[in-house]
């Protein structure tokens, strides 16, 4: 089953594609559809790697696959496109060709907004994309997408790679470069500058020059992304086991100040020991992520926050009156601040919030009766944060392995500087 209709070796093995996904390719031509496979799928399995999940573009407008699908639903709306559903829970993404809003010489269809005169109101040099509605030709829809990896079509009965944008090169010479004039790509969707960081870091690629020097300059506008956008981005950084590479990279741009406040402000405070401390926990989160136990969001930032939230209480006002206090103070403005700046949501912070708390009972320092504590809901995820400080620092691990054995540790005297772990 290698080869093509045409008898030539498939350039994808087919037993490495998607059955589901095939079928609604096919489906799609028999209705007389254009329909291939796009993006990070045809990425992956031209390196060898198993794709995260098989995303369709079609000529089909939005209303025509729901017609050819009886198992589909339409989403979004800005963005409309179609989910169709399998058995599992599997979802394959079907979306129309579109074109860059903002490159509409060539006359494309406009497509219906249901949001009323939303046209690209943006006039001058602004940039920034505010709507993302136009469709278009497969061309288009390849020359849209933000990187040449990312832009690479798989024509599946053909079994023939579609190549619009050079993506093939760049997938050997291993690059991340936009499709198109970096400056402009980067300008109109900042959200770029996380996902350039994102690929070059998971597949080990560079990030070819003209695109990094652009993601230098367009990090002055993240701001002006969705807030909801950047935290995504941020928070698959982390969850595909790549914190640590990324987050340097981020630093070296710049862009902590933005995405992550609180770590920028770390670092400036505590200058190379703070970084030394802050990636040691990325490392170790990433490692953890790497055996493949997905994690949840709160975790993954606790984590993160572990050396800034041990940092916490400025010398001076923790002296007196015990540290505990300022502790959960700084704790809490650490959280209130994200969930007002990156709109993290409450829920998520507030869970980090208890993670980081019961840092302090299960290192000794705050006493509390075990067995009460054994029940806390969040007691195993706040061992996996202690686990994984432990294994960032070296430190408790005779608290951690009271804790593993049954036992409680002996207290600890609360400790006031900050870095308890020097
Ligand atoms: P992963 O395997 O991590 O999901 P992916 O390449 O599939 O990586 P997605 O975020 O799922 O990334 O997006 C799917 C595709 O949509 C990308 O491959 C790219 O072609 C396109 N795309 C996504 N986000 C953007 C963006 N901000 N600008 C332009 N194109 C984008
Ligand atoms: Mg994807």
């Amino acid at each position: 089953p290698t080869t093509t209709r045409t008898g030539e070796p498939a350039e994808i093995d087919p037993r490495e594609l998607d059955p589901d996904a095939m079928k609604v390719v096919l489906r799609l031509h028999q209705h007389g559809h254009q329909a291939y496979l796009v993006g990070g799928c045809v990425r992956d399995l031209l390196l060898k790697r198993k794709p995260k999940d098989f995303d369709i573009a079609t000529s089909a407008h939005p209303g025509e696959v729901r017609a050819t699908f009886r198992n589909c639903r339409l989403i979004g709306r800005r963005f409309r496109l179609a989910h169709v559903y399998f058995k599992g829970g599997k979802i394959i993404e079907v979306s129309t060709f579109r074109a860059n809003p903002l490159e509409m010489d060539a006359s494309p269809e406009e497509a219906p907004s249901d949001e009323g005169g939303n046209g690209n109101g943006n006039g001058g040099d602004d940039l920034l994309i505010t709507h993302d509605n136009v469709f278009g030709t497969a061309e288009q829809d390849a020359r849209r997408r933000d990187f040449t990896i990312n832009g690479l079509f798989y024509d599946v009965p053909e079994g023939r790679v579609i190549d619009y944008v050079r993506g093939r090169r760049d997938l050997d010479e291993q690059y991340i470069r936009t499709i198109g004039d970096p400056e402009i790509r980067m300008r109109e969707d900042p959200v770029r500058i996380l996902r350039a960081v994102r690929f070059a870091s998971k597949l080990g690629f560079d990030i070819e020059s003209r695109t990094y020097a652009a993601m230098e300059g367009a990090v002055e506008d993240l701001p002006r992304c969705a807030p909801a956008r950047l935290l995504e981005e941020t928070f698959r950084l982390i969850r595909g086991g790549v914190a640590a590479p990324s987050l340097k990279l981020l630093a070296a741009l710049d862009a902590l100040k933005i995405l992550l406040p609180p770590v920028d402000a770390y670092f400036k405070q505590h200058g190379r020991e703070g970084e030394r401390i802050f990636y040691a926990f990325a490392e170790a989160l990433d490692r953890r992520v790497a055996k493949g136990e997905p994690l949840d969001d709160a975790i993954l930032l606790a984590t993160l926050l572990m050396p800034i939230s041990r940092a916490a209480p400025p010398p001076a006002e923790s002296q007196e009156s015990g540290a505990q206090p300022s502790v959960a103070q700084a704790i809490e403005e650490l959280l209130a601040g994200f969930v007002q700046s990156a709109r993290l949501p409450r829920r998520i912070a507030e869970r980090c919030r208890l993670l980081l708390m019961a840092q302090r009972t299960l290192t000794g320092e705050r006493r509390r009766r075990s067995v009460a504590f054994r029940r806390h809901p969040l007691f195993n995820e706040a061992m996996v944060v202690f686990e994984l400080s432990v294994e960032a620092t070296g430190e408790f691990r005779d608290a951690l392995q009271a804790w593993k054995s049954g036992d409680v540790p002996p207290q600890r005297p609360s400790e006031s500087s900050a870095g308890e772990g020097e």
